[in-house]
């Protein structure tokens, strides 16, 4: 019986065997090596102005072009490859040339065969070793679509159907403001109980948005917050609060990889006007987006907390600067700080800081700006750029909007 066991399993290990390597054969027959025409830098996550060149067997060159107006800042490695990709690896050399602005390969890139459901791909050399020039080696390809973009990817397009599917729920509103210089739409979401028995004035406001559009791990820090507010965890925090989200103030740049800026150039975290919104003197989207900053301050619910929610090395860093709520109605800061330490066995954030003053980058800046204009409590929501996973950073914005919630816990006064 042993014995027929042991003949019956190798026997069927053989067919298995055999099977394999008809298919191998089969599949080495189909595939075409890559070629320069089966890249595309112009899709929903775009790297304008690219070039690209065979140096030998799927084996390329990527020269990249810079942000409108400001020759030193690289386009980021957004890309797609629109066939021929199964069953061929791929190495990427990428070259930049404006000079010592920005790196390129600053943070990690991530790569999908449906721009969905991303995996990270890191540099071979990174940043500092190499600011300029550096190397992704790909395995090999099990589909012909692949995306390739940097940090956990997201395009305005996946940001904008989120925001519609939020937006079923009944307390949630997709406002449009206005349109960005290309004509996309630019969006405000808001998450409110309207049915709340707290009245709109004992409601405390939070705005949260995204200045720099290449820094898509804040986008996905967001989208934990959103998440949970809308989940019956959330059921409380909208009776108490009123969030509102802005994705992308620069909604034209994932398809160019602009990574800070808009058609104009415009650095969005220097295009705050501190004295009041000035259509003279700022850039188009954030001429928009102040002024409907500036209408919700004289609405019934005014923004209580304003944060700026970008990325740089490490887990999440905010940096805080204070507000006439904390250690009044609400305990003192550090309060707030203990409690976004307790919601975070795990540790993805940094202990809540207050910023020295004045360093940070100035009332031109959308956490310094509105704490200058209105005096409300500002928070610059940095690092979270070693997280490689849309997980890891909704985690991360889910512990942020836990916190808010214990710590807003009463009706404003
Ligand atoms: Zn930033």
């Amino acid at each position: 019986m042993l014995y027929f066991k042991q003949f019956y399993s190798l026997f069927i290990t053989g067919i298995i065997l055999a099977l394999i390597h008809t298919g191998c054969a089969d599949d080495q027959h189909r595939v075409t090596e890559l070629s320069v025409d089966d890249f595309y830098f112009n899709g929903l996550l775009g790297s304008h102005g690219a070039e690209i060149a065979r140096v030998d067997t799927n084996h390329f060159l990527i020269t990249l072009d810079h942000a409108p107006d400001n020759p030193q800042w690289p386009n980021k490695v957004n890309f797609e490859i629109r066939q021929n990709a199964k069953g061929n690896d791929l190495t990427l050399e990428v070259e930049f040339e404006g000079g010592p602005g920005m790196s390129f390969n600053e943070y990690h890139q991530s790569w999908s065969y449906d721009g969905e459901n991303w995996q990270p791909i890191h540099w071979e050399k990174g940043f500092r070793d190499s600011p300029q020039y550096d190397i992704l080696e790909f395995p090999v390809f099990e589909e012909d679509h692949v995306h390739v973009g940097t940090q956990v990817p997201m395009s305005f397009e996946t940001a904008e159907a989120m925001k519609q599917e939020w937006a079923e729920h009944p307390h949630a509103t997709l406002h449009t403001i206005g349109e960005s210089m290309q004509g996309r739409p630019l969006y405000r979401l808001e998450i409110t109980d309207p049915d709340s028995p707290v009245a709109p004035e004992q409601r405390w406001g939070h705005y949260f948005a995204n200045q720099h559009p290449g820094e898509h791990n804040s986008h996905w820090r967001m989208v934990g917050m959103a998440d949970w507010i809308l989940s019956d965890e959330g059921d409380e925090f909208r009776q108490r609060n009123v969030a509102h989200f802005i994705f992308f103030m620069s909604p034209d740049a994932p398809t160019h990889g602009w990574y800070r800026v808009n058609e104009e150039g415009i650095d969005m975290n220097r295009s705050y006007s501190p004295e009041g919104s000035d259509p003279d003197e700022q850039t188009h989207e954030a001429y928009e987006f102040q002024t409907d900053l500036e209408e919700l301050m004289v609405s019934e619910t005014p923004i209580t907390t304003i944060w700026a929610m970008h990325t740089w090395q490490g887990i999440v860093e905010p940096l805080l600067r204070v507000g006439p709520e904390m250690g009044t109605t609400l305990g003192p800061w550090e309060d707030f700080a203990e409690i976004m330490a307790s919601n975070d066995p795990d540790e993805l954030i940094k202990p809540l800081a207050v910023r020295d003053s004045p360093p940070g980058f100035g009332p031109v800046s959308w956490s310094d700006g509105p704490h200058h204009q209105f005096g409300i409590t500002a928070i610059l929501c940095e690092g979270g750029s070693t997280f490689y996973t849309s997980e890891k950073n909704m985690e991360s914005g889910e512990i942020l909007i836990r916190s808010i919630d214990e710590y807003y816990n009463i009706p404003k006064e």
